[in-house]
């Protein structure tokens, strides 16, 4: 069984150990839930501060150009694209993760309409804002597509000729089980259907290879592995060859090929800038920007790598007690997982709040799912080592059993 000091010594090791030092933590917290809300990088708020009081305080409007605020959105796309394997026109920040699922899927049924295909492809497990966006699609498009649910493990065989576009979410955000993204993406193609693949919880965690692999369209999520910040602008992809084929429907003035002309038609921006809509989020997309600065020196297969041992020791550390109350949800296999490991307890809620009184934060997942998710960039084989230990020591104890742990707050 492995010992504190058998973790202290990993961290001697790690490649990546210096990195926590880029982060504010607050001391003796145990943070568990970067996949929910990243930490703060460190150079954040100076660099917010600055633009703030020099770019919008003196500058005002003419920063907007001389700021070079109008390029933020693909200025900070292009710093996303090397970490999912694009190139840096075929990324653009932007919007929710929701909205851009939305302009993506109604973007990729009315191309597919042609060939007359209008069955979106999912799965009922997806994330529910993906279900929502699609559902939203169909209800509000003239053409009346079809939405359409198959488990993991049927889905090849309901990728029929009427599919228009089968839409995942790579890592799961339950239990982080991980589609084969390469895979699918294959035999999608093999059938004429367009991949829309949300990639909210595997971004800046595993290497990703969306042109290697061909992938069509993509989104994901600023304010998770990325650690843009509470409401961050999200990201979408668009492979460069589909970009001016694609009318999306929140089509505002700023993708608009010229939006100073004031042209009462709409005429779409070549290239990735028609999936635009309104305004960029300046002070939003400036705290991405500088959180995304922390990836210019970082080999993702070393994140990768760091995440599958911090997870192999959390859960060998919480397994070898023995508890018969708990059961691993997340895939055992690495390959199969993203960066997260849950467990089911009957009483998961309140043995997550036992734990975050005793100062390790990780969440709570309906119905019975304990979730932590594993940031390599700031976490310390001993954080989890640690957090084993106390969640087997609120078992153990059944600390958790207690009227304050079971009251449901709106966030979980
Ligand atoms: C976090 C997350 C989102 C978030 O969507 P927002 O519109 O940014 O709130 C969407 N999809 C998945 C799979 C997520 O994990």
């Amino acid at each position: 069984m492995i010992s504190r000091t058998d973790a202290e010594a990993l961290d001697r090791r790690d490649p990546l150990a210096h990195l926590r030092e880029q982060f504010l933590l607050p001391d003796g917290l145990i943070y568990l839930d970067g996949n929910s809300l990243g930490a703060l990088p460190k150079a954040v708020p100076g660099r917010i501060q600055q633009v703030v009081r020099h770019e919008w305080g003196q500058g005002l409007i003419r920063s907007w150009n001389e700021a070079r605020w109008m390029e933020l959105p693909q200025r900070v796309g292009a710093k996303i694209a090397p970490l999912i394997g694009a190139a840096a026109d075929e990324v653009i920040v932007t919007d929710s993760t929701s909205v851009n699922l939305f302009k993506l899927l109604a973007a990729a049924l009315a191309l597919q309409q042609r060939q007359g295909r209008r069955v979106i492809l999912s799965e009922r497990s997806n994330f529910p804002t993906d279900l929502y966006m699609a559902e939203g699609a169909r209800a509000f498009l003239a053409s009346r597509p079809e939405l359409r649910y198959a488990p993991a493990d049927r889905l090849v065989e309901n990728m029929t000729a009427e599919v228009a576009v089968l839409t995942l979410t790579h890592v799961d955000f339950r239990t982080g089980y991980r589609h084969d993204l390469e895979s699918l993406t294959a035999a999608a193609h093999r059938n004429g259907i367009l991949t829309l693949w949300d990639l909210s919880h595997s971004t800046g965690i595993l290497p990703i290879e969306l042109n290697r692999i061909g992938a069509d369209l993509a989104v994901g999520c600023g304010y998770k592995y990325l650690n843009g910040g509470p409401g961050a602008p999200a990201f979408l992809y668009v492979r460069r060859d589909l970009q001016d084929k694609l009318r999306q429907p929140l089509a505002g003035w700023m993708g608009h090929r010229d939006p100073f002309a004031f042209d009462p038609a709409y005429a779409p921006s070549g290239g990735i800038a028609r999936m635009l809509c309104g305004t960029p989020t300046v002070l939003s997309i400036v705290a991405l920007d500088a959180a995304l600065d922390l990836w210019r020196d970082i080999d993702l297969a070393e994140v990768r790598a760091k995440s599958v041992a911090l997870a192999g020791l959390f859960i060998s550390a919480i397994e070898a007690e023995g508890l018969a109350e708990i059961a691993l949800a997340s895939p055992r296999d690495p390959e199969r997982r993203g960066s997260q490991v849950c467990f089911r307890h009957p009483d998961a809620y309140a043995v997550v709040q036992a734990l975050i009184a005793a100062g390790v934060i990780g969440d709570f997942r309906t119905p019975d799912i304990m979730r932590f998710g594993l940031a390599p960039l700031y976490l310390r084989y001993v954080d989890v080592f640690e957090a084993a230990r106390r969640l087997v020591d609120i078992l153990r104890e059944r600390r958790w059993d207690r009227a304050e742990f079971r009251r449901r707050r709106a966030v979980t």
